[in-house]
This record gives C-alpha cells, structure tokens and sequence, in this order.
C-alpha cells in the first residue's frame, strides 16, 4: 500500500482556522492515517487487510490497551500562529519538531493578543494557577483590555524606533511582551500528539492553549477519525482512579473480592474522607480527573 490520501484531509490542508483574535492553525501535510496505524500493527501479528469493522476495533484495542507504537506511524505538520505565552506552554512538549519564526532574523509585526471581553476574569481562589468565572464590573473590562492594547502599543513603538535606528533586532526585541503573536511548523506523531491533546485539553489548562488544542484535535479527526474516536473514549474522558477511590467505588457499588483486591489491601486507606472524597465525588460527578 502506498501513500494515504485522505479526502477529508486533503480537502482542509492549508486552510487556516482561527484561533484567538489573531492567531490560526492550518495543516500543512500529513503521513498515514488510521489505515497506517492498522498496517503498522498488523506486521507485528503479520496478518493482512481486514474489514473495516476489525480495522476499527483493532485501533480500539491499541490504544486500550497501550500499544501506542503504530500511532506514531502517523505524522502532522501544522502551522501555528499563536501569542508568545500560549508557545511558551506549548513548547514543553519536547516530543514534536519545531520550527520558529526568528526575531533576531526578522522584524515582529505589529500583532498582539487581547483577551475577548468574556475572558477578561479574576483570579480564581481554589486554583492558584488560573481564572474564576467571576468577572470585573463590565465597565472596568473595557479599561482592562484598554490598558493592555495601550501597553502592547507602547512596547511596538519603542521596538520600531529602535529597528530604524539600526539597533540590532535581536536586542530591539527584548521588551516585547508575552502577548506578542508568533509562528511555527510543529510537526508530531498521533501519539504524542494525543499526549499534547490530553494535557491542553484538560480544564486546568489555560483557556487560550486549550482554544488551540481543539482546533487541532478537529484537524487530526479529518486525517485519523477512527484513531481519535477511540482516543476520546479510553483516555479524554476517561477519569482514573487512585487505589482508595477504587475501594470507595467498589464498597458504593456492593462489589466484594477476592484476598488479593485493594479491600484486602493493607497499605490502601479503607475510608475517603474530608477533602479527599469531596474531590471522589466530584469526579464522578463531573467526568473530570482532578
Ligand atoms: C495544566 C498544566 C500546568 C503546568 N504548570 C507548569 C508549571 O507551573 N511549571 C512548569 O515548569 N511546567 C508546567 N507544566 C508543564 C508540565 O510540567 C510538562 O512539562 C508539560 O505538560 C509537558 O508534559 P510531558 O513532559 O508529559 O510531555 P512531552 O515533553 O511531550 O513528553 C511526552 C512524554 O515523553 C516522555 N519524556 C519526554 N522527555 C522525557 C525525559 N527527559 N525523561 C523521561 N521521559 C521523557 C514522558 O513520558 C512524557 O510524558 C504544566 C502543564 C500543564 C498541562
């Protein structure tokens, strides 16, 4: 079997899908799809072309079961333009291949990232690390957004004087904030690439990365449905559970076993309480791994 052209993937390669008030995802090329995935994990077991019903159940019992290597048979490129604090969270996924525009090379344009009015918010009081869902009065907003605009300007000015003075750009650049766009080919393989999609589609990631990783997860469901399909069962909505949420679950559901599970288990505690089993119950409730 040859190269893997597929329809849906052809008919999006190079168009860019927004993300952000600026910034887009596009994907520049592909290799294999769930075709190749099958193929590759097929020479392990040397059996040929099944239907596409085996086919299917087949990726599903991959990634299942952890046998991640035929999804690195698969291969995306995109082209990304993102502000420079969503690439900085990005970029500490080490197994992709990047390619960056320089701003020792180039001049940066003038293209800066304000948050839409809904995500201008608090700081949240129980996640240190993000927002909540209350907001500033809606006047303070537009003095907010105004403000950072104000900055971004300031900065872009001071830069562009200093590029037509003949400073060296690689210095010019140093004052421009986080909130400057930048661009990138980031190239991965689908299961690294799930890994990425895993992490920045997770509620505790920052809303603007989490923007981008659902264009790009739409994007790989145009060249490998089925591979995605599975992994949004066993492991986006999946939530996992710690041994003692385990024996909770267990002692909920009336399931009792044998000497050697986790209610027999001295090293497991036999009771969730305060913080512990709110946090329990509220994945249950929410789906969510907390
Ligand atoms: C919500 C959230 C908050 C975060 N907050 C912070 C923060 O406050 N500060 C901060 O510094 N980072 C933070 N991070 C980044 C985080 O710690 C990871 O660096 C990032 O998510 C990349 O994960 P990874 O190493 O699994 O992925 P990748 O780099 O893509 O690696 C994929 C996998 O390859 C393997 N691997 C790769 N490199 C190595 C290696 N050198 N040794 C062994 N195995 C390796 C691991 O199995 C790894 O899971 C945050 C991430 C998230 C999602």
């Amino acid at each position: 079997m040859a190269h893997c052209v597929i329809d849906e993937a052809e008919a999006i390669l190079d168009r860019e899908f927004p993300v952000l008030d600026k910034g887009f995802v596009r994907l520049v090329d592909y290799l294999g799809g769930d075709e190749r995935v099958v193929q590759a994990a097929r020479v392990s077991y040397g059996a040929g072309t099944k239907t596409y019903r085996e086919d299917a159940a087949l990726i599903d019992y991959l990634l299942r079961n952890s046998h991640t290597s035929p999804f690195e048979q698969v291969i995306l490129t995109f082209h990304v333009k993102l502000p420079i604090f969503v690439a900085r969270q990005w970029i500490r996924h080490r197994t992709a291949r990047i390619n960056e525009i320089s701003a020792r090379y180039s001049v940066m344009k003038d293209e800066f990232y304000v948050p839409e009015a809904e995500d201008v918010a608090l700081q949240s009081t129980d996640n240190k690390q993000g927002r909540s869902d209350e907001t500033p009065d809606p006047a303070r907003i537009e003095t907010i957004r105004a403000a950072l605009a104000e900055g971004q300007k300031a900065a872009y000015t001071a830069y562009s004087s200093l590029v037509d003075e003949g400073i060296a750009r690689e210095l010019a650049r140093i004052n421009l904030p986080l909130s400057l766009y930048t661009e990138w080919y980031w190239q991965i393989d689908l299961r690294n690439l799930f890994h990425f999609l895993e992490l920045r589609l997770d509620i505790h990631a920052q809303k603007e990365i989490r923007l981008y990783a659902g264009v790009i997860l739409e994007t790989a469901k145009k060249v490998a449905p089925r591979s995605c399909e599975s992994f949004e069962r066993h492991i986006l909505k999946a939530v996992r559970f710690s041994g003692e949420e385990l024996a909770e679950l267990r002692k909920r559901l009336g399931i009792t076993g044998s000497a050697s599970d986790i209610a027999a288990d001295d090293t497991v505690p036999k009771e969730l309480s305060g913080r512990a089993l709110e946090r329990f119950e509220e994945k249950l409730r929410s789906g969510r791994q907390l």
